[in-house]
C-alpha cells in the first residue's frame, strides 16, 4: 500500500459562515513532496488542519480522509496524529510549555517513548534545527524564526511519516530558509508544504496543488503549472522569477 494520504470530496463550513472547502479530492503517495499554493482565503490552512484531525466537527457524510489507509475519525485521531506531524502557520499556536526542551519533548513523551529516548530525540531534534543550547530558554522570549524552528523540532521529535507544513518559512531569514530546504531534502518522509514562497515550492516539490475558493483548480507538475502565467494570474499568484525562462507547453 503506497498511498500516504487520500482526501475524498472534502467539504467544510466554518460555523460562522462560508464553505471554506467545497469538495476537495486528491491523494499523495508515500515519499512524495507536494506543494499547496493559492491566494489568501483559498482554504489551504483549513485543508491542512483536517489532515491530522484538528478540526473537531464531524465531516459531512460524503467527505472522507485516509491516512495510511486509516480513516480519520474521532477514535483514530491519536494514531493519525502519530503519523501526521503538522506545523501550524503561527508558532504561538503550537508553543505552550515554560521551556523549549519541554515543548520539544512533549510529543514524544505523550506518545510514550521511553524517558531516555525522549531526551535524546528532543536534543537531536533541537540540534537538527540549529538550536542546540536553547533547551532552558522560554519559548515566549524567542524571535519568531526561532519559535518556528522550535515547533519544527517538536514535530521532528515525534518522527512522523507524513510532514504537513503550513508556511514553514514565513518567519525565517534567508539562512534559516536555506537550512530548512536542506533539512527537508534529506528527510525521506512524505511532505505537504503550503507556502506563498513559490521559489521554495519549485525547489522542494515536484508536484503542486493549486487551491482557490475551496476547490482544487490545478494539480500536477510544479514547473508546468507555475510557469503558466494565465493560470497563475487567474488565481492571484505570480510566475516565480526562477521560472521566467520556462514556457508552458
Ligand atoms: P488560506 O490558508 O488559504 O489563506 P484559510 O483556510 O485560512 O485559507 O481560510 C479559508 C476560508 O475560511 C476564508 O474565507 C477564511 O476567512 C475562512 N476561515 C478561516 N478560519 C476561520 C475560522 N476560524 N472561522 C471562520 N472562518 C474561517
Amino acid at each position: 500500500m503506497n498511498t500516504a494520504l487520500e482526501v475524498k470530496d472534502l467539504r467544510y463550513r466554518y460555523r460562522e459562515g462560508k464553505e471554506a472547502l467545497q469538495g476537495v479530492s486528491f491523494s499523495v503517495e508515500k515519499g512524495e513532496c507536494v506543494g499547496l499554493i493559492g491566494p489568501n482565503g483559498a482554504g489551504k490552512s483549513t485543508l491542512l488542519l483536517h489532515l491530522n484531525g484538528i478540526l473537531p466537527d464531524p465531516l459531512p457524510r460524503e467527505s472522507s480522509i485516509f491516512v495510511n489507509g486509516v480513516p480519520v475519525l474521532p477514535d483514530s485521531v491519536h494514531s493519525v496524529r502519530r503519523s501526521v506531524g503538522l506545523l501550524f502557520q503561527n508558532p504561538d499556536d503550537q508553543l505552550f510549555c515554560p521551556t523549549v526542551y519541554e515543548d520539544v519533548a512533549f510529543g514524544p513523551a505523550q506518545f510514550r517513548f521511553p524517558e531516555e529516548e525522549v531526551r535524546s530525540v528532543a536534543l537531536t531534534s533541537l540540534a537538527t534545527v540549529g538550536l542546540e543550547g536553547f533547551e532552558d530558554r522560554s519559548p515566549h522570549h524567542l524571535s519568531r524564526g526561532e519559535k518556528q524552528r522550535v515547533c519544527l523540532a517538536g514535530i521532528l521529535a515525534c518522527k512522523p511519516g507524513i510532514l504537513v507544513l503550513d508556511e514553514p518559512t514565513s518567519e525565517l531569514d534567508p539562512r534559516g530558509k536555506r537550512n530548512l530546504v536542506t533539512l527537508l531534502r534529506t528527510l525521506p518522509t512524505t511532505k505537504i508544504i503550503a507556502s506563498h514562497d513559490l521559489e521554495l515550492i519549485v525547489e522542494l516539490c515536484p508536484r503542486v496543488i493549486v487551491l482557490d475558493g475551496g476547490m482544487i483548480v490545478a494539480d500536477g507538475e510544479t514547473r508546468a503549472i507555475l510557469s503558466d502565467e494565465a493560470l497563475m494570474l487567474e488565481h492571484g499568484l505570480e510566475k516565480p522569477h526562477i521560472l521566467r525562462h520556462l514556457h508552458p507547453h
